[in-house]
């Protein structure tokens, strides 16, 4: 446990895919004027430098954000992954991005004067990187950061005062526990927010626990007379390597715009991304 640092993953494909998504969900709530509770349940450090540090061990923003980033430069691509793009140029001064900005910073930058936004982080070491980075925004009167277990502490903020969230479940999956408490944890939340918008990031691998998960939180949606709407990106299919190739968004109470925009952007982003003919994209939808 405690092993799992996001550095190493910053500007990775998976980041692109659940901040893409991520970005998407918020701006349509705060299309309504009423007051968003925004809740990323696993935040990691906020900030990340690809220049220096985990990031530059594992190099992984390479064939993440650097190739999308060059991309765009030469291609057109959709206004979901121009608004990105945006997001993630706006914490950088030049025209070169050296810095990732993660979940937090994403969502904080985002945030009208009335929203909250509520950040959980356990690891003892990130946690202290978090509460010093978000010390430096001007949002962060409107902050929450919480050393605590989102596991366990989720259900005590369902539903929010206003009755209207986000919720962001990013677990690092280190724990292979983590996936039944993940289940747990959104059939809890839906039992007491079941309009709330609920986005969860998963791995695509083939262990047992990951490879069932979607189907799993199809279940507790559809018992829940909820929609959903499941999108999966894989850049490469090399069984033998280790390196995390495919990753999905598995999203409850899906606004309706966000299939459109995902129709538009996934075939862009495996064309951007991919790096064998294994690259592809899943798209698929329930309404309830
Ligand atoms: N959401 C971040 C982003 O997109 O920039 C990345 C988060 S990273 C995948 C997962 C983080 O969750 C790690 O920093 C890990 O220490 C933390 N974590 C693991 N289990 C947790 C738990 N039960 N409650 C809160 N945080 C947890």
């Amino acid at each position: 446990m405690f092993s799992y640092r996001h550095a190493f993953h910053a500007g990775s494909h998976a980041d692109i895919l659940k901040h893409l998504v991520m970005i998407h969900l918020l701006e349509y709530l705060q299309e309504k004027p009423g007051a968003l509770t925004i809740v990323d349940t696993h935040a990691g450090a906020g900030i990340y430098s690809l220049i220096d540090g985990f990031a530059t061990v594992s190099k992984e923003a390479d064939q993440g954000i650097y190739r999308l980033a060059q991309f765009a430069k030469n291609n057109s691509v959709s206004p979901g992954i121009e608004n990105y793009l945006a997001c993630i140029h706006s914490e950088n001064t030049a025209d070169e991005i050296t810095i990732y900005p993660g979940s937090p910073f994403i969502l904080a930058r985002l945030l009208r004067s009335h929203d909250r936004l509520k950040l959980f982080e356990l690891h003892p070491k990130e946690i202290d990187i978090l509460r010093h980075n978000i010390n430096q925004l001007k949002q962060t009167k409107q902050i929450d950061v919480y050393a605590e277990d989102s596991f366990t502490r989720l259900k005590g903020l369902m539903p929010p005062p206003s009755r209207r969230g986000l919720v962001l479940i990013d677990p690092s999956y280190e724990d292979k526990q983590d996936y039944r408490y993940l289940e747990n944890t959104i059939e809890e939340a839906l039992h007491r927010f079941a309009t709330g918008c609920f986005a969860i990031w998963y791995p695509c691998l083939s262990r047992r626990e990951s490879a069932s998960l979607p189907d799993h939180i199809k279940k507790i949606a559809t018992t829940h007379k909820r929609s959903w709407l499941q999108v999966e990106l894989r850049v490469e299919n090399a069984p033998k390597d280790r390196r995390l190739q495919a990753s999905g968004m598995f999203i409850i109470n899906p606004p309706w715009t966000l299939e459109k925009q995902l129709a538009e952007s996934m075939p862009i982003l495996v064309r951007a991304l991919g790096q064998d003919g294994g690259a592809g994209f899943v798209l698929k939808s329930f309404e309830a």
